[in-house]
């Protein structure tokens, strides 16, 4: 059942097993499951059915350190959330992502990939994606690594329908979480207020924050403001960490039209762990017949040999030129954050959420690491060659992005054994507290290379098993 806030009695009450606060890819799946597991949930939403101005205006913040976009532009706030414009690039975390320890001990997760991999095929049909990922055999320490694309798959429009038809979740749209009722980390209730001040109180047994990358801390910190340790403990690193994925045009390529159709190339694990380094996908994109040839005059003036013989598969349309790029993971450390700003407030009184965050040396020798290794690599396969930008290989830093990121917002509520590096234990919970889950991106101890959504999904499913079975 769907109703809306605006329209509620005033002081309205609802009880259910569950609370889920946002209703975007991490909350609907959630609420979906939970309801087929039989149990009561209600789904509290901060927008309605379409954009708002009022709402999404709520997500206003400040940018400091490196560039980075708009916070108000790089989120949505209603029904499906961020999914209403997502592009739809899909792939699952590999096995070494969940384990950096090679790098440092706070690079680990309490989970593995096969605490994901049962939940592949139920995530990838929520998606609307095979969940059959076409990976090539490594070749000399190389391989390549298949991605689906969603239609893009958007929650709100998908979903809408079975919301509305069901009898265990209750669906409050333009309720905005404001507070939580608290007794020694255990939440009995969470308020919610609407745009025209109409208050809800939800009381269930577990509560579930899933308000996206950024939101996840911004609410946290909050409710610890209003709270203190009843809710949680202050020491925990509750928004640090954050993460996005770096991208960025590292030059051109010539190659077999073999390479470019396979696109998404990986180095083995073994090489992350002899460089120390983290993990990447390098990409061969395709470029119109002009820019290959001039690709192939300027390699003929550099390399003659090769240069004929690419000129020869050219003509014979076995080779073209391509961009080359990268999508880069993000070391997690402590001072990338988001913090409450101590001037701004929204319109619930609640401090506008300050994101800062810089890269480090780790993922420039990363890029520079991995672009030397397929080069190479295509040199002594014969797939062809490189021409790298000149920052790429040297010492200067990453330069001035064209692209920001690629808004995706991970970390802040890490998921960890320790109290000092994380927010979230393995299933999810909230450290040291009774019944207060957080889900999406956030709770990435590392953000591998993979895009951040297929994972986001796998994981709600997980929780939802986890507090049906609890
Ligand atoms: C332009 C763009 C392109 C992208 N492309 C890709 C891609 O190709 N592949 C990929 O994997 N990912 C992509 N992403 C990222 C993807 O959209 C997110 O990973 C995904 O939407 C996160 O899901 P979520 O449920 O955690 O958060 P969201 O989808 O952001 O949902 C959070 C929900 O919480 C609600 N909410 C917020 N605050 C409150 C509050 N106080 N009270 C109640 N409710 C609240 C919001 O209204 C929203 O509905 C892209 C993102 C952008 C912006």
């Amino acid at each position: 059942m769907i109703s809306d806030l605006e329209g509620a009695d005033e002081g309205s009450v609802i009880e259910s097993d569950v609370c889920i606060v946002g209703a975007g890819a991490a909350g609907i799946s959630i609420a979906l499951k939970l309801a087929a597991l039989g149990k009561t949930v209600t789904l509290c939403e901060a927008g309605g059915f379409e954009y708002s101005e009022i709402s999404q205006e709520v997500y206003q913040g400040e940018v400091r350190g490196d560039p980075y976009f708009d916070l108000e532009i790089a989120r949505l706030r209603y029904l499906g959330g961020t999914t209403n414009h997502w592009a739809g690039d899909c792939r699952t975390f590999d096995s070494i992502d969940f384990d950096r320890s090679f790098i440092s001990e706070e690079l680990k997760w309490p989970i593995s990939k096969t605490d994901l991999d049962p939940f592949l095929d139920e995530a990838c049909g929520i998606l609307d994606i095979d969940p059959v990922f076409y990976d090539s055999d490594y070749v000399a320490g190389i391989k390549s690594v298949n991605y689906k694309v969603s239609p893009p798959t958007r929650f709100g429009e998908k979903y809408r329908a079975a919301l509305q038809a069901s009898d265990t979740i209750g669906l409050m749209l333009n309720a905005n979480i404001v507070d939580v009722v608290v007794n020694d980390r255990n939440i009995s209730a969470a308020i919610f207020k609407s745009y025209n001040g109409k208050e809800l109180t939800v009381r269930a047994d577990k509560f579930v924050l899933a308000t996206g990358g950024i939101e996840n801390s911004r609410i946290l910190l909050w409710l610890h403001q209003n709270q203190g340790d009843a809710l949680y403990d202050g020491a925990l690193p509750v928004g640090n960490y954050w993460m996005e994925h770096l991208e960025y045009i590292l030059g051109e390529a010539l190659v077999d039209s073999d390479i470019v159709e396979r696109n998404a190339f990986v180095l083995a694990d073994e090489t992350q762990r002899e460089e120390k380094i983290l993990n990447c996908v390098l990409r061969t994109i395709g470029v119109p017949k002009s820019t290959t040839k001039q690709l192939v005059t300027d390699l003929l003036c550099v390399a003659p040999s090769i240069g004929e013989k690419m000129a020869g598969l050219v003509g014979k349309n076995l080779a073209c030129g391509a961009i080359f790029e990268v999508s880069c993971e993000q070391l997690p450390v402590r001072s990338n954050r988001i913090t409450l700003s101590r001037t701004e407030k929204d319109k619930f009184g609640k401090p506008r959420p300050v994101l800062y965050w810089k890269k480090s040396p780790l993922e420039k020798r990363t890029v520079a690491a991995a672009a030397r290794a397929f080069n190479k690599w295509l040199i002594d396969q014969d797939h062809g060659r490189l021409r790298l930008d000149g920052w790429v290989l040297d010492d200067r830093p990453f330069p001035e992005p064209e692209d920001l990121g690629e808004y995706h917002h991970m970390g802040g509520t890490r998921m960890g054994e320790s109290t000092e590096t994380s927010v979230v234990d393995l299933n999810c919970r909230v450290h040291d507290t009774d019944n207060l889950y957080i889900a999406g991106s956030s709770v990435f101890a590392t953000g591998g290379y993979s895009n951040p959504t297929l994972p986001i999904v796998q994981l709600s499913l997980r929780l939802a098993n986890h507090i049906a079975q609890s």
